[in-house]
């Protein structure tokens, strides 16, 4: 079983389009979407939920009010400022609460206990194309990271026994903790890019953290490649300078829109140039090593 992840730089290079007609294009696999910040594979996939979870990712303070002395000693500890004594109790802002426990720790009562949090909801859900693993992060909630690493291994769990060949892992965009806990333990990344100087940019920083990683066989697709060609070019050329099979190259095409808003992978809604693209993509990974 391989684990595969699709990964950008930065959102809207094309990544979920890409992602979506994998699914489509792969046999016995397994999906999972870990872009819980922004998730957008369920648009082109359309899973019907058969599993729901809660996913408990902060811990924040509370303090039992019957044992408390009003002693302070919490609010002279708290960071965070998020403790407040209002005269006639001592108060946490669960805003500002980062769940450290130091107030816990110096409470003389033993008033603090650090409850844990629902700040989302992971799923396992059918879709026409297979099974997918996803999840929903609720807004402005953190640790997006270790519910990554959640919805990665369900996936892998359903992979192993189900004898799947594949866990298509959509990642999510940027170099932040999220997309560490996307490639970490990985077999093969896909890097999805575009021909702009900031692409570029993006390109060789996520390359650095695939290699960080030890990911030895790294992918990279071009989309919209015919929109710079010299930019194009140097991608190619940057990547035969690191020992990178030359990317594969998808041109632009206005009907990639109209096949996202109609919630259909692109392989599914015309089999043009791009749909080409994508197929050899997949053949070169599908057959790789
Ligand atoms: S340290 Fe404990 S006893 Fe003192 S004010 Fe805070 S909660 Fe109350
Ligand atoms: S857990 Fe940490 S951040 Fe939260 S109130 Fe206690 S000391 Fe402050």
């Amino acid at each position: 079983m391989k684990q595969i992840t699709v990964i950008s730089g930065k959102g809207g290079t094309g990544k979920t389009v890409v992602t979506g007609s994998l699914a489509a294009l792969a046999e016995n696999k397994v999906m999972a979407d870990c872009d819980v910040d922004a998730a957008d594979l369920h648009l082109l996939l359309h899973p019907e939920i058969k599993e729901k979870h809660e996913f408990k990712g902060s811990k924040k303070a509370i303090i039992d009010e019957e044992k408390c002395t009003l002693c302070e000693r919490c609010i002279e500890t708290c960071r965070f400022d998020a403790i407040i004594n209002d005269q006639s109790a001592i108060l946490i802002d669960p805003l500002s609460c980062e769940g450290c426990g130091a107030c816990s720790l110096v409470c003389p009562e033993g008033a603090i206990d650090l409850k844990e949090e629902v700040t989302g909801e992971w799923f396992v859900s059918g879709t026409k194309y297979g099974t997918m693993v996803h999840a929903e992060l609720e807004i402005a909630q953190e640790n997006s990271g270790k519910l990554v690493s959640v919805v990665r291994e369900k996936a892998k769990d359903i992979a192993l026994q189900e004898g799947l060949d594949y866990v298509i892992i959509d990642g999510p965009p940027g170099i932040g903790c999220p997309v560490i806990a996307s490639l970490s333990g990985i077999d093969i990344a896909l890097v999805v890019t575009e021909p702009t100087l900031s692409g570029i940019h993006d390109l060789k920083r996520i390359i650095g953290v695939c290699q960080h990683f030890g990911i030895n066989e790294i992918y990279i697709c071009i989309n919209k490649f015919d929109l710079s060609i010299s930019n194009s070019h140097q991608i190619e050329r940057y990547c035969k300078s690191i020992g990178i099979q030359a990317p594969i190259k998808i041109p632009y095409d206005e009907k990639v829109i109209k096949s996202v808003v109609q919630g259909i992978p692109y392989v599914e809604y015309s089999s043009n140039g791009v749909g080409d693209k994508i197929r050899e993509l997949w053949q070169k990974i599908a057959y790789s090593g």
